[in-house]
């Protein structure tokens, strides 16, 4: 063959197109014998990792430090969702990751709403609101399951399945790595029962209502100023409601978030005279050093604060 015509295919091979006798070019840097796995937010990410250990690669849609709800997706994150060989996403809670998929059909998805089985919590005026004492109700389900371990350590299980199952030489890693994070989870959930047995207050003032499986948990009570969506503006009368509540129940701290604007909260906190601490609701990393079990103790130990937990 002429040294054009061999120069001229390798230029052709270069270019990202599944071109018959091309199929050792590949579009995505792969590292031979892992899986590429695209997570689309943190916590995802973190059980990905844990579970698929060095067997995996694992990128995530959503920037660390960033905010999750409102993901936008470039162009080459969509075709990135097409290629990995596991995506893990929660339906309903980016509306972007939602549509990626649809579009691009990866080969492999585990959807966490599944896994996780979401409810949906009262959150606006339930404390002035008699009823059941389960915080379970009607309404839009509630994605942040992650900040009850264990909603996050049956994730991990699922994941592990799913791995082992299109990985069949490193199932046994995968197991026992799935194993192992669950067990981390529910010695988590022991610290947080045992941590919040005996508290002189249950009443959860946050800037977002994020923390309703941590609530129904350990039997607390959150009272959103926003609801689910972070971006929300309360209303004023909702503002007044969260006030009156305030006074009427003694809570002497209000909760903000670090990749939110702590603005709302802050304000109603001065208002009211009483404390504003950070509660991380974990949707990204705003601590590179720390991960998602360093957080929900550091959430553990501001809790007890706030509460007046003995
Ligand atoms: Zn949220």
């Amino acid at each position: 063959m002429p040294r054009r015509r061999l120069l001229a295919l390798a230029t052709l091979c270069a270019v990202p197109l599944a071109l018959a006798g091309c199929a050792s070019v590949s579009p995505t840097t792969r590292v031979p014998g892992t899986l590429t796995v695209v997570a689309s937010f943190y916590p995802l990410q973190w059980v990905a990792q844990q579970v698929g250990g060095d067997a995996v690669r694992v990128s995530s849609l959503t920037p660390s430090g960033a905010e999750p709800h409102d993901l936008e997706l470039s162009l080459r994150q969509t075709r990135i969702v097409g290629d990995a060989d596991l995506v893990l996403y929660l339906s309903g809670f980016q509306p972007a990751v939602d549509a990626a998929v649809a579009a691009r059909a990866p080969r492999h998805v585990l959807d966490a709403a599944t896994a996780a089985n979401l409810v949906s919590f009262a959150s606006e005026g339930a404390a002035a609101t008699p009823g059941p004492a389960s915080n379970a109700a009607s309404g839009p389900l509630d994605p942040h399951f992650w900040l009850d371990p264990t909603r996050l350590a049956r994730l991990a299980e699922a994941v592990g399945a799913e791995l082992a199952q299109l990985d069949p030489a490193n199932a046994a890693g995968y197991q026992s790595r799935a194993a192992a994070t669950s067990a981390d989870l529910a010695a988590l959930d022991a610290d947080y029962a045992q941590g919040l047995a005996s508290c002189q207050r249950h009443e959860l003032v946050t800037a977002h209502a994020a923390f309703g499986y941590l609530a129904d948990r350990y039997q607390l009570h959150q009272l959103g100023i926003a609801g689910l969506e972070p971006d929300a503006q309360p209303s004023g009368a909702r503002l007044r409601e969260v006030s009156d509540i305030v006074r009427r129940t003694q809570v002497t701290t209000i909760f903000f978030e670090r990749l939110v604007s702590p603005k709302v909260a802050e304000t109603l906190a001065s208002d009211l005279g009483i404390a504003s601490a950070v509660l991380d609701p974990i949707e990204g990393l705003s601590d590179p050093a720390s991960d998602y079990r360093g957080v929900m103790r550091q959430n553990l130990a501001t809790l007890r604060t706030a509460l007046g937990c003995s």
